[in-house]
């Protein structure tokens, strides 16, 4: 069959297009996050200027994702790396950004967005020692659970954006007040309903929930680990258990990153409803944003109060 020169002509048009479009597309600015939670930031504020991997989907350990052979070459071609920082991502992250062989993203880059920049961390130790194990050598690394500090964390991701791309400044100034507003009716929202859970005191398997219960004015107990990323003993869940039948603590919150067994025995021996609550998005079902997520635990918090 012979080709009609105007279908020609139109293929050479399209072709040219495709051309044109493609450097648009290819111009996204490539960002990784080490979590889920500030995967969503980035993608709210940065809206269709970038693409976003995160690295964990929301099931592991903060402390602790377990390496994948696609990390690398993303890591390799990441323009920037968005992380908790205070160290929470010790285990991984180092050894990760060296294997990236990336020089833009190394520590002290501007590739290199520590979302903890300007929050001050509750619990930090006297020593950054990480020899006894402990996870927290900097002070709590969990904010993102307090959704008045996420917005430090959102701050931090705006500058970096802006920073990266200038040009690109005010569809991300809207894009972060837009998310802003809706956040902010969503903090009152949460506090409103968080109101039963004044003065609740609970346990946790880590030590995961210091801001959150700052914030909705909760008392944390203690944790099922012995310290942050150390195994309890025997001995320590045993007082754990006499100490919480004393105190009246009512709710053990089992992270899903942790198995079932050890807080279940502890609700069967104190009475203590057992929950599991997501510490990142996509944790558990129908928490795939960060608000979803704390709608998510806010709404199972004060359900497990019975109030
Ligand atoms: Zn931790």
């Amino acid at each position: 069959m012979k080709k009609h020169p105007l279908r020609l002509l139109f293929l050479v048009v399209i072709t040219g297009l495709a051309f044109v479009v493609q450097p648009a597309y290819a111009a996204k600015i490539k960002v990784v996050t080490t979590l889920t939670d500030l995967a969503d930031l980035v993608r709210n504020i940065g809206g269709d200027k970038v693409e976003v991997h995160s690295l964990a989907t929301g099931v592991e350990d903060t402390h602790g994702v377990p390496m994948k052979p696609s990390f690398v070459p993303l890591m390799n071609r990441a323009d920037l790396i968005v992380l908790v920082g205070f160290d929470c991502e010790h285990a991984f992250l180092p050894a990760l950004l060296e294997a990236s062989r990336n020089p833009r993203i190394q520590k002290g880059q501007p590739g290199y967005v520590d979302c903890s920049e300007g929050i001050a961390p509750v619990d930090v130790p006297r020593s950054t020692d990480h020899s006894e194990g402990d996870v927290h050598p900097y002070g709590n690394p969990h904010y993102m659970l307090d959704p008045v500090l996420a917005e430090t964390a959102i701050h931090n991701i705006y500058n970096a954006l802006v920073t990266f791309s200038p040009q690109d400044q005010a569809t991300f100034t809207s894009n972060r007040d837009a998310y802003l507003a809706k956040l902010d009716a969503k903090i009152s929202e949460w506090k409103a309903e968080a109101a039963p859970l004044k003065g609740v005191k609970f346990i946790s398997y880590h030590e995961e929930w210091n801001y959150f219960a700052e914030r909705f004015g909760m008392v944390y107990f203690g944790t099922v680990e012995l310290k942050p990323g150390i195994d309890p003993t025997p001995r320590h869940i045993e007082e754990l258990i006499t100490s919480m039948k004393a105190e009246h603590v009512s709710i053990v919150v089992r992270e899903p990153q942790f198995p079932e067994k050890v807080p279940a025995f502890i609700s069967e021996q104190t009475g203590a409803k057992l929950v599991t609550l997501p510490i990142m998005p996509g944790g558990v079902a129908h928490t795939d944003t960060y608000i979803e997520m704390m709608d998510y635990i806010v709404t199972t918090m004060v359900r497990a109060t019975g109030k």
